[in-house]
């Protein structure tokens, strides 16, 4: 589980915890990965902390083989590490910060898809979840969020296609703005931000860090066992209209 330290994917690493399962906590921000892993182990459930930049193709392969090496096999995987990229005017045609956002966004994504195969197309399949977004679904924002949130959809498509026969299902989560830290940075530049983010949601909220871990155990569960290659929005109805 990549980004596990913050925001959706603490909450995503703590509910496979509390559903039964070993958790591998990956994130660059020790602290907030250890914090994780305290929690999951003061409610009684197992969890290691694993850091790896999800830049880093070595280092990604080391944190599948360090997973698989600590609990035995991957039955699936949570490719959540991501940054919001630039979100002022004067960002959206910053090089370095489309850099950045797909460094992380995308090529982290690809990275840990092709390692976690690696290992899941020889033990038995399982079930990979990628973190998109709305913004991977719809053109608003700036290109090298929108762009790199496209490309984890695309990815997703053809990833879940071409193992579909395999054992291995391949999903996104595509989450409106939810309650986490990276939002409240956004929102914290001004808070007028709020109302009117809020407003972007049909249901007029902002959502829960585990309305997202909710949608997560679902894809990996054998509840939906007839779904790959699919974003599932999770987002107060944004993407209907
Ligand atoms: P967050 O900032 O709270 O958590 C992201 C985590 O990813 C952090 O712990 C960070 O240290 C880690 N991370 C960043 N770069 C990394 C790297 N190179 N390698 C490994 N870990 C790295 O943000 P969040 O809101 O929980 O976001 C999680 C995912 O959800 C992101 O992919 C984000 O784009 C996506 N998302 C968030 C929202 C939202 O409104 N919060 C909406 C749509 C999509």
């Amino acid at each position: 589980m990549t980004g596990g330290g913050s925001g959706i994917g603490r909450a995503t690493a703590i509910a496979f915890a509390a559903a039964g399962a070993k958790v591998a906590v990956d994130d660059i921000v020790d602290a907030g990965g250890h914090e994780t892993v305290r929690t999951i182990q003061n409610a009684g459930g197992e969890a290691i902390y694993i850091h790896a930049d999800v830049r880093d193709e070595e280092a990604v392969k080391r944190m599948v083989e360090t997973a698989v090496h600590e609990f035995g096999r991957l039955h699936f995987a949570f490719n959540n590490a991501g940054i919001s990229g630039g979100a002022r005017p004067e960002e959206f045609w910053d090089s370095a910060i489309f850099n950045e956002t797909f460094d992380i966004n995308a090529r982290g994504v690809f990275y840990c898809m092709k390692h976690e195969i690696a290992h899941m197309l020889h033990h038995g399949g399982g079930a990979i979840v990628n973190t998109a977004s709305v913004c991977g679904m719809a053109g608003p924002g700036h290109p090298s969020y929108v762009g790199s949130k496209h490309a984890v959809v695309g990815m997703t498509r053809t990833v879940g296609m071409a193992y579909a026969a395999q054992g291995i299902r391949v999903n996104a989560v595509c989450p409106g703005a939810i309650a986490t830290p990276m939002v409240q940075r956004v929102m914290a530049d001004n808070p007028a931000n709020i109302k009117a983010i809020e407003n972007l949601h049909p249901m007029k909220r902002i959502g829960e860090p585990q309305e997202i871990a909710d949608a997560v155990l679902f894809l990996c569960s054998h509840r939906a066992s007839f779904i790959t290659g699919h974003p599932l929005a999770v987002d107060g109805g944004k993407l209907a209209g």
